[in-house]
């Protein structure tokens, strides 16, 4: 029977959890010890703004240290709470094991509207906080490793990275306390985008398999999918972006603070995008309907779902009158742990948070490794690729002028193939090779375990296992 009752977001995920260890043999102490956050730091700190003190409480939890550094972005919200920080925490232990980014699992958040504040006093509070976290080595390198996450973004993940080298003068890898930072302060092409970007290359896989496209009901593949999104911020605007202008879905319904825009021939995400930095919202938006109440729209019909704002969601209140018949967990923990039971019960088919927003961390953990590396990834072998392929051009020329009319090279043939890949080229592969093999590992343990019927429990399955064997291999 399907729960009458809402559990907070910690529960949620921990229901989650034990709905998988439940179909695993793990030992009791084991399966507790991964289960448990091992560790969740509260500071407040006062910060002296338009002529007093202000005080500020944040968060930093540790989840797993399974593998070190922890990993984890910094969320700015009036809604950050310990119980949601611990969630997000061990969402993102779940996370990097299932897409394999050697990390354990870490979350923070600051209690504060980032809106009300003027840029320099964001600045002093950010520095401030970074501070804090750092002198604990909450911040660093080799132990704790934040990045952006709803409410931040580049500019604050610059903040933290100078308060941190400014705090270790001599630690030759400080640029790799903290990840999604601008190009300029250490940053990596392909971050910005990531998490929208391995939304897309999420649901290009999905599509991939027409079985797991029949199991929601769907047929073919992108083209021409109506879409539903949640959110255009960082995620669900790199998300709706791509689908759109890239694999010919169409995005039928935007939904954000201030109401929802529908139109069923596909909204322009870009006009979109630029009317609501103009005017901090979508109301006013010509050439579409707007809905006052915007999450009605989520009830909206449509093929895919995409809730990338905010947990909670998709809640026991209106599950059961989602239409969608595929939802893709943009943003971390958006479908309950009640709805998701009235979801399944339905046939509804969710691709899982964990597996659905890695592209962020996945694209974090190149640029930590591009800053441990000190050199941009593709700086060594870029021209000699080239070099190697003009060889390959010379003789198909030669080709060319031998056979005359019978054969010739394609016209862009010799452009495209000659390019050696630069560093935005090299990160969009290794992500989209990231979200083929996670997927590729929760689909095998869905399709092949006649007790596993959702990708949810699959993927917690298959990462859950992972964070067991570093921990027995280390003779826990
Ligand atoms: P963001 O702050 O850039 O964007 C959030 C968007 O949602 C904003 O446009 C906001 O106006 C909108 N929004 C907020 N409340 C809403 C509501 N009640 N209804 C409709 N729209 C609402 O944040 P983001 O970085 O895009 O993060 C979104 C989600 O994705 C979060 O759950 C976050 O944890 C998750 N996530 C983000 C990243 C990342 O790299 N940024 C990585 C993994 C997961």
């Amino acid at each position: 029977m399907a729960p009458t009752k809402e559990p907070s977001f910690r529960d949620s995920v921990d229901l989650m959890f034990n709905r998988a260890v439940a179909l695993m043999d793990l030992p009791p102490g084991l399966e507790e010890k991964i289960r448990v956050c091992n560790a969740t730091y509260t500071v407040r700190f006062g910060v002296r703004l338009r002529g007093q003190i202000q005080t500020f409480v944040g968060y930093r939890s540790v989840h797993s240290e399974h593998m070190e550094p922890v990993k984890g972005g910094i969320r700015y919200s009036l809604g950050v709470n310990q119980n949601e920080v611990e969630a997000l925490a061990a969402l993102m232990t779940y996370k990097c094991a299932l897409v394999e980014a050697p990390f354990g699992g870490s979350k923070g958040g600051l209690c504060i509207d980032p809106r009300e504040y003027d840029e320099y006093e964001l600045e002093m509070i950010t520095r401030r906080f970074a501070y804090e976290l750092a002198k604990r080595d909450l911040i660093n390198p080799s132990q704790n490793v934040p990045a952006p996450d709803m409410g931040t973004g580049e500019r604050e993940m610059a903040w933290i990275a100078d308060q941190y080298a400014r705090m270790n003068t001599t630690d030759i890898n400080a640029r790799a306390c903290v990840t999604g930072k601008p190009l300029g302060a250490g940053g990596i092409k392909g971050r910005v985008e990531a998490t929208g970007r391995g939304v897309q290359y999420a649901l290009r896989e999905f599509f991939r398999y027409p079985e797991d496209v029949a199991k929601a009901g769907l047929s073919g593949g992108l083209d021409g999918k109506r879409i539903v999104v949640q959110g255009l911020g960082n995620v669900g605007y790199h998300a709706a972006k791509f689908l759109s202008e890239e694999d010919g879905a169409r995005i039928t319904g935007i939904i954000e603070r201030d109401g929802a825009l529908i139109d069923d021939d596909g909204l322009d995400v870009e006009a979109v995008h630029q009317w609501i930095v103009k005017h901090g919202g979508i109301t006013g938006f010509p050439d579409a309907l707007h809905m006052a109440e915007g999450s009605v729209a989520l009830e909206h019909d449509c093929d895919v779902l995409i809730p990338a704002a905010m947990e909670g969601v998709i809640n026991l209140g209106n599950a059961a009158r989602i239409k969608a018949p595929l939802i893709i967990e943009a943003a971390n923990g958006p479908v309950t742990a009640g709805a998701d039971e009235v979801l399944r019960d339905k046939g509804t088919v969710i691709i899982p948070d964990m597996y659905a927003n890695a592209g962020g961390v996945t694209v974090s953990y190149f640029e930590w490794v591009k800053n441990l590396s000190h050199i941009r990834f593709g700086r060594l072998q870029r021209r000699q690729e080239e070099a190697r392929h003009q060889l390959v051009v010379n003789e198909l020329e030669r080709l060319d002028r031998y056979l005359g009319d019978a054969w010739t090279m394609s016209p862009d043939f010799k452009a495209r193939y000659l390019r050696g890949a630069d560093e935005l080229e090299l990160v969009r592969s290794g992500l989209d090779d990231t979200m083929r093999e996670a997927y590729q590992s929760m689909r095998e343990v869905w399709h092949s375990r006649d007790d596993v019927e959702d990708l949810r429990v699959a993927a917690y399955l298959v990462s859950i296992d992972r964070v067991a064997s570093s921990y027995r291999a280390k003779g826990l």
